[in-house]
């Protein structure tokens, strides 16, 4: 009987991954390098313009996964495809967010046009490509916004400024079947390398401590880059508080006091050039209260008592693509998440299409949705609230990581889990 059932559950894993696998052979179209592509971004609500401003020779080799080069998954609000120019054949796919769609969520966003830096990294080709830049339509489908053709004889390629070594603080193996996460410092001077070393081993702690992340310690490779600082501490825009650090770090991004993110990406990506890297973290040398983090684009987070669980909890966004599970009705993008098309996100449902969210993980007989009471404390339902909405959006645990705290839930857990096998292959 045991076997039976194990035979079974692995039957059902083969079909599920198997549908989503599209693999090429790596070598046949690409070389164990990295081709770096910083943009700018321009627009407003209704439409937005994409702009190259270089192609950058990443030093080192290619830190993602030789098989997985098509994303599986969903999440982002944008996409980078790779097309081989002579039969069109899709070589690289990958979801991401940045800040832009943020911006156009807040009231300034719907008519003052502004410009925001993007930088998207894919395996360095062997032959002509078309690199396609693609944006979700009303219906949040990936259409087309605009293409470039990459020539690896002919099209002019920079290299990046001399960046600081990348220190090893965690080493698992292979690049190619690890997740590789950069920690970046911001905000430290040369005479505070003493304190960075030792916030650089929180942060690294911290990131492998809590499950299901623990359960994959040995799938991490975590690289510390020391970048100094002429000031100390991180801009505070309400507090006064101006600091010339390194990246740039901000609180009060958006208008949100705690919001702690930067705009400068090609600096950020320039100063990473020696480590090999799928997911950036930047270390902010305060200890005010804040944060943030954008799916496949970075999280920013602070040294204080708390990182231990900050830290989980914005990498659930960046690297999972998770959702907040609580609500804020301060926060200003009001459209952020629609009650009228499902999100994105795994683990926020509007209920308009909830089988193909966590439906399959619900007891039967729960009600949908589920009332928040002491007997449902810890079941996996459609709990409203979340999303920053108190009303149209739904959880699927009364408390979680990405919501009010406590461990992961099963939703985030599963979803954290997946992201693992497309870094690990
Ligand atoms: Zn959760």
């Amino acid at each position: 009987m045991t076997k039976r059932i194990v035979f079974m559950l692995f039957a059902t894993a083969m079909t599920v991954f198997s549908a989503t696998v599209r693999a090429i052979d790596f070598a046949q179209y690409f070389h164990d390098r990295t081709l770096r592509i910083d943009y700018l971004r321009t627009g407003t609500a209704k439409s937005n313009t994409i702009e190259v401003k270089n192609f950058v020779a990443k030093a080192g080799g290619w830190a993602g996964s030789l098989v997985h080069t098509i994303d599986p998954f969903d999440y982002g609000a944008f996409r980078v495809v790779v097309k081989d120019d002579a039969t069109g054949t899709e070589l690289y796919i990958r979801t991401y967010s940045t800040l832009f769609q943020e911006y156009v969520a807040t009231p300034a966003g719907a008519d003052s046009t502004a410009t925001f830096q993007e930088t998207v990294l894919v395996p360095y080709p062997k032959a002509k490509v078309k690199i396609v830049f693609q944006q979700r339509n009303a219906k949040q489908q990936f259409v087309n916004q605009k293409e470039v053709s990459f020539d690896p004889a002919t099209t002019k390629v920079v290299v990046a400024p001399a960046a600081p070594p990348a220190k090893k603080l965690l080493y698992s193996g292979d690049s190619h079947k690890k997740l590789d996460v950069v920690i970046v410092a911001d905000g430290y001077t040369k005479k505070e390398m003493k304190k960075m070393e030792k916030d650089f081993q929180t942060f690294a702690e911290a990131l492998v401590k809590m499950k299901p992340y623990k359960d994959h310690k040995n799938d991490f490779n975590i690289w510390g880059v020391p970048a100094i600082s002429k000031e100390s501490g991180i801009t505070n825009p309400i507090k006064g508080v101006k600091r010339n650090t390194a990246i740039g770090s901000s609180y009060n991004i958006m208008g949100i006091a705690r919001y702690l993110m930067t705009y400068e990406i090609f600096t950020l990506h320039d100063l990473l050039d020696n480590a090999p890297y799928e997911q950036i973290i930047i270390m902010s040398n305060s200890d005010v209260y804040g944060g943030g983090a954008i799916y496949n684009f970075y999280a920013n987070v602070v040294v204080s008592s708390a990182t231990a669980t900050v830290l989980p909890h914005e990498f659930g966004h960046t690297f999972a693509g998770l959702a907040d599970e609580y609500i804020d009705e301060d926060i200003s993008y009001e459209e952020l998440h629609s009650t009228k098309t499902e999100p994105l996100q795994p683990n926020i449902t509007s209920l308009v299409n909830f089988d193909k969210k966590w439906k399959d993980l619900v007891e039967e007989g729960l009600p949908i949705p589920t009332p928040v009471s002491a007997a449902n404390l810890n079941k996996i339902g459609a709990y409203e609230g979340g999303g920053y909405r108190k009303q149209g959006i739904y959880r699927p645990a009364v408390r979680c990581m990405m919501g009010t705290g406590g461990g992961f839930c099963a939703v985030c857990k599963r979803a954290i889990n997946a992201m693992f096998e497309i870094y690990t292959e």
